[in-house]
């Protein structure tokens, strides 16, 4: 009776199970449906320039096509997945830049890219090529689109030492550090952030004097019209140097020919009042002011906190201002401006940034 009865209950039991399983089985998806995987970011290859209806081929034959290989994805981001071999740059064979002369930026070639323009379709890419065997930035070259460019968010770039990095800072040098990190494409123009194959140390002057306000003209002609520019910066590299002379910057406005973006702009790496060992990144004060010491007081310590903190803020990169994101004052700074950053509350100080008074973030 006893045995007959567990007997029953076992099997009771084992119905319930089963019916419970295949209750279970019903709800997962059946096995051959593929779960939703993100698709990477979508790379458009720009159209080869000597393509079957361009008859005469392009006009420059010395332009390399850019082939995008297929692991181009990892070209963008941190780069830590292999990313394409720079062309041969043939563009800066036998190219004679001045001397620096008081001007942070030069026109070259008569202020006209050597990049083909014939055949640049209006559709945004951006490439950044591998680091040389010294590790240095090679090229990086794109085609932008208001979709590609910054969303406003920016993050830390603190963690890239691109080759020649120091931190002397000087009285007499804008926000006192002499070298920055310097991107080869603007974050405004294609958001791209931490990217050692996109940062170069750079002077301040270059950075403010020669680069910005290239990259403000293009990118708010971006802005203002929809159009695309192609766009594409080559560091120019003497010898072994870690520092490189200065970058070559050549834009081109797609959908006008031309007409309202065409330039080939050559800004020099240089500092007024100091010289620089290029080969190293080595540096002194021609007046002969000693940086300051790596562990004195830089003016923006009374902003650091003790214990660093990592928040979102909302930048006004024009005035170097930060705040926090429900400030009134946010408002009132002009899109072109504004940008909301994430990441380290003292990194923000050190790079110039000053907390505004009013939200006190
Ligand atoms: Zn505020």
């Amino acid at each position: 009776m006893v045995r007959n009865k567990i007997i029953s209950i076992i099997s009771a039991a084992l119905v319930l199970l089963s019916l419970v399983a295949v209750l279970v089985f019903r709800t997962l998806p059946p096995a051959d449906t593929e779960p939703d995987i993100p698709e990477g970011p979508e790379i458009v290859i720009p159209v080869d320039p000597g393509k079957p209806d361009d008859p005469d081929g392009p006009e420059d034959p010395v332009e390399p096509q850019t082939v995008i290989p297929e692991s181009a994805g990892a070209a963008e981001g941190n780069g830590s997945g292999p990313a394409p071999q720079a062309p041969e740059l043939t563009w800066l064979e036998g190219l004679e830049i001045p001397e620096y002369s008081g001007k942070a930026y030069i026109p070259i070639n008569g202020n006209v890219p050597f990049f083909a323009t014939d055949a640049i379709a209006p559709v945004s890419y951006e490439i950044y090529y591998e680091l040389d065997s010294l590790g240095r930035c090679t090229l990086a070259d794109a085609v932008v689109g208001q979709d590609i460019m910054a969303d406003g968010k920016r993050g830390s770039i603190s963690e890239i030492k691109p080759t020649g990095w120091h931190t002397e800072r000087y009285s007499f040098v804008d926000g006192e550090a002499l070298y920055n990190r310097c991107h080869l494409i603007a974050h405004y123009l294609t958001g791209e952030n931490a990217n050692p194959r996109n940062l170069v140390t750079g002077t301040r002057y270059m950075n403010t004097a020669g680069m910005n306000a290239l990259e403000n003209m293009v990118g708010d002609y971006i802005k203002e019209t929809g159009n695309h520019v192609r766009y594409r910066v080559t560091p120019v590299w003497t010898g072994d140097n870690l520092i490189c002379d200065g970058l070559l910057v050549e834009a081109w406005s797609v959908e006008d020919g031309g007409e309202d973006i065409c330039f080939c702009i050559y800004a020099y790496n240089v500092q007024p009042g100091i010289v620089i060992d290029y080969l190293t990144g080595d540096n002194y004060a021609v007046d002969g002011e000693k940086p300051k010491d790596q562990n004195s007081e830089p003016s923006y310590a009374k902003y650091l906190l003790d214990e660093d903190v990592t928040g979102t803020y909302v930048l006004n990169t024009k005035k170097k201002k930060f705040h926090r994101p429900d400030c009134q004052g946010v408002k009132d700074i002009a899109p072109e401006n504004r940008e909301e950053y994430t990441g380290s509350r003292n990194e923000l100080v050190e790079e110039g940034y000053v907390p505004c008074g009013g939200c006190n973030p």
